[in-house]
């Protein structure tokens, strides 16, 4: 449920009302906007007596929301979320650019693209250290080694790192990490969300390979509903008949996310599409049609990666298409 309040309401009778449904055993979000402040009511809400709720003079309207998913809903919280990661904000009005390797294979490796792409003005370094692979025997990732080694990039470029977790027992590996991501296959692992729902650090979520929206956003809600609400969202592609293409990029999941959530969304051009040439369009067009930023995989020597060459730009791709994607935001202000 929802209860819009008044502008300027007093705060003593507004902290009067809220402790009223916690009463109720309801967990109460409050959003404070400029000039209005919403509460969302989560849990069994069926109790409440609407009428006598809007009633009250210092509440305006009450509705029920039908959706599941309530902490990411549009409704409890009307206006777009801005996701802190150090200096770089993510979300209403400001994009980010993540950029980086599939995986990190070696320190010279991991620096030299994190030099180039923070020269080309990336705003974050990705890169994997533990990698889901479809093959028990495909190179799975240096572990906390790649760790060690994206710290010692990021010290050296300033740029915050962005990697993925498989499972909540390697959390203690990531207490330096910025931005932890949760791969397309461990959308669902829903004990692994309940654990991110209680760290401090921004999760960035990447929609699983054959999820509807709706399975997304709550997946989100494991983490927020546990108390971390600093989640970016990514669309990266997922399954479809599509025979030329790694996956279909949906890009039609970004409006429609930003209508459902208040949270950013980002794209990922580089699995959407598995194939380099590929990524400077999608990227483009990503872009145009208001995502918060893109993820995109550069490699130094694309022919010797360990994962992911082929869709890996080189630096002096991604640097090219940078600028053609800030021109693409200029355009669309
Ligand atoms: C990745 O970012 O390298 C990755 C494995 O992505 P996804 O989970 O989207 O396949
Ligand atoms: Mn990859």
């Amino acid at each position: 449920m929802i209860v819009v309040l008044r502008p300027n309401v007093n705060e003593t009778r507004q902290q009067q009302l809220v402790e009223w449904f916690k009463s109720m055993n309801l967990g109460v979000h409050i959003s404070k906007g400029e000039v209005q402040t919403v509460l969302g009511l989560i849990g069994d809400t069926s109790k409440v007596d609407m009428e006598l709720v809007e009633s009250l003079d210092i509440v305006e309207s009450a509705k029920r929301v039908s959706e599941t998913f309530k902490c990411c809903n549009r409704k409890f919280h009307p206006e777009d979320t801005i996701v802190e990661i150090g200096d770089v904000k993510v979300g209403s009005g400001n994009f980010v650019m993540i950029a980086g390797p599939c995986s990190v294979e070696s320190r010279e490796q991991i620096t030299s693209v994190a030099k180039s792409v923070k020269a080309s003005g990336a705003d974050m370094l990705r890169g994997g250290a533990f990698k889901p692979r479809t093959s028990p025997y495909d190179f799975q990732g240096l572990k906390g080694e790649g760790i060690e080694l994206l710290l010692a990039a990021k010290e050296e470029t300033g740029l915050p790192i962005v990697t993925e977790i498989m499972s909540a027992a390697d959390l203690p590996l990531f207490e330096k990490v910025d931005v932890l991501q949760v791969g397309a296959r461990n959308m669902q692992n829903f004990d692994l969300l309940k654990e991110l729902g209680t760290i401090n650090k921004p999760i960035l979520l990447k929609r699983g390979l054959a999820n509807t929206l709706k399975e997304m956003l709550m997946s989100v809600e494991y983490i927020m509903a546990s108390g971390n609400e600093r989640v970016i969202l990514c669309e990266r592609g997922i399954r479809t008949y599509s025979d030329y293409t790694r996956n279909t990029l949906d890009l039609s999941a970004v409006p429609m996310l930003h209508e459902l959530t208040h949270l950013p969304v980002i794209v990922d051009p580089s699995h959407a599409t598995g194939i380099a040439r590929l990524v400077p369009s999608m990227s483009l067009a990503a872009a145009a049609c208001g995502a918060d930023g893109l993820i995109i995989e550069v490699h130094n020597d694309p022919l010797h990666a360990l994962c992911d060459g082929a869709q890996s730009l080189r630096p002096e791709e991604y640097d090219a298409l940078a600028k053609k994607v800030y021109a693409v935001r200029e355009a669309i202000k």
